[in-house]
């Protein structure tokens, strides 16, 4: 993962300063993709494009934030042999825009400023992600094990009793947003109908034509709805074959 540079914004709102760090580049190495199309890698963080205002208190889309400038990555300035930039202390102070928590994301629900259609949508889709958190169980994984079990052994009756009653009514909201013709949509419509434990209408959308990879995520889900389990589950990898054509030398390397 290489850092890209930090970005100064402005909050439409009120103009308060706030940082954003952006990334040139990044992989998939290690990740871990969810049923519900969640992706969690850490080598490949994804901006957040939803945030409080730190100012007002506001929320804003961070796509409406104007820049006003930008912090280098000194370890990159140094070795293109730039000097030290000299950084406002204001930038420096400026907060920095993180993932945005389940709190965010249910007051975002009803915001105007996402009012837009496809900011409910991603409002919904993180908002869907987040009330599952409580769900990724990862048995066999050390780092599950030993911090996020007992972490959710203590507050996954909390969590439930402060946004459970947000997890059905956002799925159904979010079924009037996916469009059936598009098969990514599709594909986290069934899932989303799999989740609310309606079954059939679930089945019925997966054995529709998906091509590879997606028809290889939609088996792994259509055999979940024929168990009749509920649960947002982790997906494996699709096969080699189903990637991006193999390039010439790869195919070499592979036949020797
Ligand atoms: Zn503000």
């Amino acid at each position: 993962m290489t850092p890209g540079p930090t970005l100064v914004l402005a909050s439409p709102c009120c103009g308060h300063l706030h940082r954003l760090q952006t990334f040139k580049s990044g992989n998939t190495a290690g990740a871990i993709l969810w049923s519900d199309g969640k992706l969690d890698a850490r080598l490949l963080p994804e901006l957040p494009k939803i945030a409080r205002c730190g100012g007002c208190s506001s929320l804003f889309w961070v796509g409406d934030a104007a820049e006003v400038g930008r912090i280098d990555d000194p370890f990159y300035r140094s070795i293109r042999g730039e000097k030290k930039q000299d950084v406002a202390p204001e930038w420096k102070r400026a907060p920095l825009i993180g993932t945005p928590d389940t709190d965010v994301l249910a007051e975002a629900i009803t915001d105007p400023c996402f009012a837009a259609r496809d900011r409910r949508r991603h409002v919904r889709i993180e908002l869907w992600h987040s009330l599952n958190e409580p769900r990724r169980k990862l048995p066999g994984n050390p780092q599950w094990e030993q911090f996020w079990k007992p972490y959710w052994e203590h507050c996954g009756a909390e969590f439930q009793q402060q946004y459970g009653a947000l997890f059905a009514p956002n799925l159904e909201a979010l079924l009037e947003l996916f469009e059936e013709a598009d098969a990514d949509d599709r594909l986290q419509k069934a899932e989303a109908l799999r989740e609310l434990g309606r079954f059939a209408t679930c089945i019925r959308l997966l054995d529709s034509d998906f091509d590879e990879p997606l028809g290889f995520y939609a088996r792994q889900i259509r055999q979940r709805a024929l168990a009749r389990d509920e649960t947002v589950f982790r997906l494996d990898w699709p096969p080699l074959e189903y990637a991006d054509p193999p390039q010439p030398e790869k195919t070499a390397r592979r036949i020797h």
